[in-house]
């Protein structure tokens, strides 16, 4: 394996983690996790649930009105009542959202209470988070940028989730969008977030969305292009439920294709050391 672990899976604490197995259960328990993991050999799996820490801000979409404080809590106790499993981590961080260029829902002291935070910048079909200014590929493509630039310059920030993802539907032709983006620019985004520390996800979900046809092409670009700066990577199922904790393992030999080896990744302990707990 290239890398034993995954850095983004969502359990039912999210709230598009609701989903059921074929007998009519929840699909995203910890347990379920657990279970799968050591079956497949995973080491370690943060559990990254949409969280804001202030869901009451006006800023927060609606999304994340459910997804504060209470989530995280109520995780952890369930993870404690599951106990250690030989063989198994599991952190506990989360995906966040950005409500602007300034803002992001996780400050630098909930950040360090956590093991991860992931911070997606392209959840466009969320209502309320900022979006381009028009619909073609060189306004989707500065926007885009916008607001990557803005997120590197939040160190307490860890891993950039599912960089440039989103339904072509929405956005149109990612190839076009990536075409028009400003390559010096893009290039100074992915220096800055080498220098942070921050790494580049490879999110196993979006790879396989058929709603983001080009994602692989574009990727296949993108990620020799973040090496080449010095940037870090983690790879991540972005599970939503049980079955899905094994598409990292099917794009291993297409992240080995493209020269990423196991030295490229974080490991779950240069996260925790990040935080000065190792
Ligand atoms: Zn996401
Ligand atoms: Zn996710």
């Amino acid at each position: 394996m290239i890398i034993p672990y995954d850095m983004h899976a969502h359990t039912y604490y999210s709230p598009c983690g609701r989903r059921l197995t074929a007998a009519g259960k929840p699909a995203a328990t910890p347990a379920l996790y657990r279970d799968e993991a050591l079956r497949l050999g995973i080491g370690a799996i943060c559990l990254t649930d949409h969280f804001v820490e202030d869901p009451t801000n006006p800023a927060a979409p609606q999304f994340y009105k459910g997804s504060g404080p209470a989530i995280i809590a109520d995780l952890r106790r369930e993870l404690a009542t599951l106990g250690e499993a030989d063989g198994l981590r599991f952190l506990v961080g989360c995906e966040t959202e950005t409500f602007s260029i300034e803002h992001v829902g996780v400050s630098p002291a909930t950040a360090a209470q956590l093991d991860i935070v992931l911070v997606p910048t392209s959840h466009y079909h969320l209502t309320g988070v900022p979006q381009p200014e028009g619909d073609a590929p060189a306004d989707v493509a500065r926007h885009m940028l916008t607001m990557l630039a803005s997120v590197v310059a939040k160190p307490w920030l860890d891993v950039l989730a599912h960089p440039l993802a989103e339904r072509e539907a929405l956005i149109g032709d990612l190839r076009a969008i990536y075409e028009a983006m400003d390559r010096r620019w893009l290039s100074d985004i992915l220096g800055q977030a080498a220098c942070a520390q921050m790494a580049v996800e490879i999110n196993a979900a979006s790879l396989n969305d058929e709603g983001i046809p080009h994602y692989r092409e574009v990727l296949a670009d993108l990620l020799p292009l973040a090496q080449s700066l010095g940037c870090k990577f983690t790879l991540g199922s972005d599970a939503h439920s049980v079955d899905m904790l094994a598409w990292p393992l099917q794009i291993e030999g297409w992240v080995r294709g493209l020269g990423l080896d196991e030295s490229d990744f974080l490991t779950p302990d240069t996260l925790l050391a990040r935080r000065h707990r190792v």
